[in-house]
């Protein structure tokens, strides 16, 4: 598998070192002149494992595009053209410049899959940069040193994760779910840090739903998309092929993914199982919201959390379906004994939505989708870094971090590093020392304040230096 890699960044930041050290020779010019003219070259590079080829892109710097910018969206243009993926350098030891956050955005625009390449990061002083660097919204900066070879593992990693192992690796797996899994992948984690982008309805809405057999998952989405499509029935053995559906709701798109038949294949209990909660996965991977449908007669089988737990390790927001409404005679007494144990038992998703419906009726399917739109929303959502810094200071006037061993540990500034799911940085003194209690009460609080219900919450700590 080839792919195409294209450098990006303000002159300087050491583009061509990082080109000459995947090159592994010494191709390209360096110059401590921002802006010397150079050839375009693209050569085969290889990082550890992995073989591509590399546009040097400063090779495209002429005398018409003289201004920075000029040169910068030149670079990028042709990046959008011709890279599969862009390696956005930025300069560690320097920190972060307005160009920086400039052509960020132009590159983020662009939808390419990108890896930030934090360079420099082995000078004294680049750990604030390699932080700053969150801010530009790429996902998470990878500190190297071009120009001393470190940091070369992680980068490796980096590409395989942006692009997808079947690109990279070419190990091509065994379908097109997984082709869609990768598809899901890309691009996902890049996010503006200060905008508060309005959300964007018109792309197909990816929904998964999983459950343990027979708790009716085929009879919701027929249900859901008025259909005979699908077979369903009591008996065991029936098997299907898993396939995605388009429909529209309300006008608005949707892609809806079932595995539902796929595991009735075996009557040995043990392997159904597992195998429940591998197709699980793949429906989880493709989705973006994932509707767990529960049979309310028999809820919170241990399988069932397994599938939640799942869903929340992958990012992805789950949305409980309590079905079989039309079979239960003490709604009342059993809706406040669900709420509870929704509650008890996945605190990583406090304020989860759960809709009961009985897909044989039709009811409540409506709430559910209302349900699924409004999650949906939720897991996409922005915090601008200026809301969060001033809630941060709420937080730190009334419930600052513990003192660990005499020294009260110091939250310099969070900023929301990426969203589906919102993901943070919290840049503080001494992460190790940080107790979970903390970290929890930070999503937690975060959570409420910031109207998040439902959703995974990512927390990452980093050092201030
Ligand atoms: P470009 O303009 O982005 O292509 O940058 P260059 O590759 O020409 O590098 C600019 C300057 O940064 C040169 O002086 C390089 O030696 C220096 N440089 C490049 N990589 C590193 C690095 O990893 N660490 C340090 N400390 N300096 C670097
Ligand atoms: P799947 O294995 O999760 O796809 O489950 P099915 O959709 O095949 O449903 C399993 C059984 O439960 C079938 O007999 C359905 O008719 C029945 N069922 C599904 N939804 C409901 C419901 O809302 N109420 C009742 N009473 N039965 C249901």
């Amino acid at each position: 598998m080839s792919f195409k890699v294209a450098i990006i960044g303000r002159p300087n930041v050491g583009k061509s070192t990082l080109f000459n050290r995947l090159v592994g020779k010494k191709l390209a010019l360096v110059d401590d002149t921002p802006g010397v003219t150079r050839d375009r070259r693209v050569h085969a590079a290889k990082l550890h494992d992995l073989h591509f080829d590399v546009i040097d892109t400063a090779g495209f710097e002429d005398a018409a595009a003289s201004t920075l910018p000029g040169r910068m969206r030149q670079q990028t243009e042709i990046a959008i053209r011709e890279a599969d993926l862009i390696f956005f350098t930025v300069d560690a030891k320097s920190g972060l410049m307005p160009d920086d956050r400039t052509f960020a955005e132009v590159v983020r625009k662009s939808g390419k899959p990108v890896v930030l390449v934090a360079n420099k990061a082995e000078a004294r002083g680049a750990q604030g940069g390699l932080l700053e660097a969150w801010e530009l919204g790429l996902g998470e900066p990878i500190p190297v040193s071009a120009e001393h070879g470190q940091g070369m593992p992680d980068l490796r990693d980096a590409v395989v994760e942006a692009l997808g192992e079947e690109r990279t690796l070419g190990e091509d797996e065994d379908g097109s779910d997984e082709i869609a899994a990768s598809e899901v992948l890309i691009g996902e984690d890049i996010a503006d840090p200060d905008a508060e982008p309005a959300y964007d309805d018109t792309k197909p809405l990816r929904i998964a739903v999983v459950g343990r057999p027979n708790a009716g998952k085929s009879t919701l989405i027929n249900a859901l998309i008025g259909e005979e499509r699908l077979l369903t029935g009591p008996e065991a053995g029936i098997t299907r092929d898993s396939i995605s559906v388009d429909w529209d709701w309300r006008g608005r798109r949707i892609k809806l993914f079932d595995t539902a038949g796929m595991r009735r294949k075996s009557k040995v209990q043990e392997k159904l199982e597992k195998l429940s909660v591998q197709d699980g996965l793949r429906a989880i991977r493709f989705a973006e919201i994932v509707i767990i449908v529960l049979d309310a007669t028999i809820p919170f089988e241990k399988q069932d959390l397994q599938i939640a737990d799942l869903i929340i390790r992958e990012g992805r927001a789950p949305v409980i379906a309590f079905n079989k409404w039309d079979l239960i005679d003490n709604p009342q007494e059993l809706l406040a004994e669900l709420r509870e144990k929704t509650g008890r038992l996945l605190p990583q998703v406090r304020g989860i939505q759960a809709v009961t419906v009985s897909a044989e009726t039709g009811r409540g399917l409506d709430k559910l989708m209302e349900s699924v739109i409004k999650t949906h929303r939720v897991w996409n959502s922005r915090v601008s870094t200026g809301k969060l810094n001033r809630w941060l200071e709420g937080i730190l006037t009334h419930h600052p971090p513990p003192a660990v061993a005499g020294r009260r540990l110091k939250i310099k500034y969070v900023t929301q590093a990426k969203t589906r799911p919102p993901g943070f940085v919290v840049s503080c003194s001494r992460p190790d020392a940080m107790p979970q209690s903390y970290v929890r009460y930070l999503s937690n609080s975060l959570r409420e304040a910031f109207d998040m219900p439902g959703v995974p919450i990512r927390m990452a700590l980093r050092t201030s230096d």
